[in-house]
């Protein structure tokens, strides 16, 4: 059945792919909590469903492949997507069984987080799942959002210590096939939290900020599907990410803002 287009005043839908956090900080409450902010519909495809609190990871069960499968058929079957959002996939079978169900809609943008470790040190992704990630994902994404390890992790290198590596990473990773990477500078020192944007159509764009000293889970989730929202409502990339950028400084910056 062709998809129906209904509610939203006529805006694409966000297809979110990704998990649970019991902590409510990060995963898909995040992300539908974001695109509400934003006013955009979310379509939600759960991954895994993880027990974790601040602190530590306690439990994470993998949702079989092929539920995975019927809920993407079934949220497509059901509104048009402008843009899908993917968090944390946690196996090798869940990156081949999205890879798969997304053939069908080849022209829909990704926003890739690559979500490999939360930030208490759970493993979020396992080894093949990186691997297949990288070779099957990676080449679909429009964008992909890395923090500073994450990027190191993919690549199999040292952290960066300076921008002129993050720009390296960036263009290395960029050879893995998206069309543009999002290194995300929250990791870094200096005044500035600086975002390196490096695309295939525009090379290198600088995204910088004030640095607040505030950290919150769930940033790296909330910037990319506040992306995702931009890119579903038509805006370039590079506005689309300056505008997530802002609207993750403002949620770090007001304490009760966020749950
Ligand atoms: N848990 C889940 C389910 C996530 O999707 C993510 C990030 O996408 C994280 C944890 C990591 O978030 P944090 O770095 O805030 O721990």
């Amino acid at each position: 059945m062709a998809p129906v287009d209904e509610g939203g005043g006529g805006r694409p839908a966000v297809l979110v792919i990704a998990a649970t956090d019991s902590s409510g900080g990060a995963g898909i409450a995040r992300d539908v909590q974001v695109l509400a902010d934003f006013s955009a519909d979310a379509l939600c495809v759960v991954t895994a469903v993880t027990a974790q609190s601040d602190s530590r990871v306690t439990a994470v069960h993998h949702i079989p492949p092929e539920i995975i499968r019927a809920q993407i058929a079934a949220a497509l079957e059901t509104r048009q997507v402008g843009a899908i959002k993917i968090g944390m996939l946690g196996t090798r079978a869940t990156v081949d069984a999205v890879v798969d169900s997304l053939s069908q809609i080849l022209s829909v943008p990704i926003v890739l987080d690559p979500v490999l470790v939360s930030s208490s040190g759970g493993v979020l992704l396992d080894a093949g799942g990186r691997d297949a990630m990288r070779k099957n994902l990676f080449p679909r994404a429009a964008l992909v959002t890395p923090n500073v390890p994450e990027a190191a992790a993919l690549l199999e290198t040292g952290i960066a210590n300076s921008e002129q590596v993050l720009i390296e990473q960036a263009q290395s990773l960029l050879a893995f096939g998206p069309q543009a990477v999002l290194i995300k500078g929250g990791h870094t020192g200096g005044e500035e939290a600086v975002d390196l944007l490096v695309s295939r159509d525009h090379g290198l764009q600088r995204i910088p900020s004030p640095r607040l000293r505030a950290t919150k889970r769930g940033t790296g989730c909330a910037l990319a599907s506040a992306i995702a929202e931009g890119v579903a409502s038509g805006v370039s990339l590079f506005d689309a990410c300056g505008h997530a950028k802002r609207y993750v400084l403002e949620m770090l910056s007001v304490n009760n803002r966020c749950l």
